[in-house]
């Protein structure tokens, strides 16, 4: 972003850059005893706004893991563009590629919380549907690099970032949350792809490891993995159809592993009270990219990135939730 306080990240010795292409939001928190049903009212408490967006959620955990990290993307030319930006920039991210969007708003997902820590989110994109094949042509990576993609975004942006950090033979993961229309060869170049449960089965339809159901590719998702064992079969499937790594996050039972030639393997959940759920997945996903830019291996990336998720969910809010400890 230009202008006073911008931060420019520093390659480790050793390791690559995280550079993370995709979204920057303004999240509004509200607390409810439970989510209302279609036409109903509930009164809510907290009513704060805090940073968040999938692909800065995920910068910052990135940051704090102990990556030098670079955040592309977009925010408006609005007061909440500070707001977006603010804990980014106190975790260290370079933000020189972070473009101020003139006459368009920040990008603003309304969060409601209930006590049972569910939650359930609108986002509303502003300035993230303006990301652009201009932000993401020139990236300068190397083949140390990590690049890290989501669906908050537009599509064809998240393939030709995908498609340019291959040419530089950087390693890429990709988050296909929400899940969107990628293309077919983003997702085999995924290495690791990370989703949930319900985000893995879409990726097998659209690959065709699985049958679509009865409503098409988009229909209900009754196929969904229930358990580890299912997970895993599901994840090996994406492995079998092209993916070069997949990695499944179950919530609290943690996260299953597969890639080829290895059998795959869980990372066991973490037996934590859960206050806030919310960006636990980016967390989980910052923090493996962190690791393996850093050089470590999928096994231990997988299972940093499942305890940073489990410390994610002890807290409220999505980048506030995150570790904070070694920074001021
Ligand atoms: P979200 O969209 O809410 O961030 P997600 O569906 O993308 O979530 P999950 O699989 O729910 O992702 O959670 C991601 C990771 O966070 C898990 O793999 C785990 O490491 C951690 N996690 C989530 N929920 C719990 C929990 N209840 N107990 C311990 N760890 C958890």
């Amino acid at each position: 972003m230009s202008g006073a306080g911008m931060t420019t990240a520093t390659t480790k010795a050793g390791g690559g850059r995280v550079v993370v292409v995709g979204s920057i939001n303004v999240d509004l928190f509200a607390r409810v005893a439970r989510h209302p049903l279609p036409g109903e009212t509930v009164l809510g408490g907290d009513g704060s706004t805090r940073p968040g967006g999938k692909g800065a959620n995920q910068a910052v955990a990135a940051a704090l893991a102990g990556a030098a990290v670079v955040m592309v993307g977009c925010v408006g030319d609005d007061a909440q563009a500070e707001v977006g930006v603010s804990l980014l920039r106190r975790a260290g991210v370079d933000l020189t590629r972070v473009r101020e969007v003139a006459g368009s708003p920040t990008g603003l997902a309304l969060i409601t919380v209930s006590d049972a820590g569910e939650n359930s989110i609108i986002v509303i994109s502003g300035a993230n549907a303006k990301v652009g094949h201009d932000d993401v042509a020139d990236l300068d990576l190397t083949a140390d690099d990590v690049v890290v993609v989501q669906g908050e975004i537009p599509v064809d942006v998240v393939d030709a970032t995908v498609a340019g950090a291959r040419r530089a033979g950087a390693r890429v993961v990709v988050n296909l949350a929400p899940v969107v229309d990628l293309d077919p060869a983003t997702l085999r170049a995924a290495d690791p792809l990370v989703v949930n449960e319900h985000e893995a089965l879409a990726a097998a339809r659209t690959l065709g490891a699985v049958a679509d159901g009865p409503d098409g590719p988009d229909g209900p998702d009754a196929a969904a993995p229930v358990d580890t064992a299912a997970a895993a079969r599901l994840a090996e499937d994406l492995v079998a159809v092209g993916v070069a790594s997949v990695v499944i996050t179950l919530g609290g039972a943690g996260a299953v592993v597969a890639a080829p030639d290895t059998l795959s393997f869980t990372c066991d959940g973490e037996k934590v009270d859960v206050v806030d759920t919310t960006g636990a997945g980016d967390c989980f996903v910052g923090t493996l990219a962190a690791e393996l830019a850093a050089g470590g291996d999928l096994r231990s990336s997988a299972e940093r990135g499942n305890t940073a998720g489990a410390k994610a969910v002890q807290g409220r809010g999505a980048q506030e939730s995150y570790d904070w400890e070694e920074k001021p």
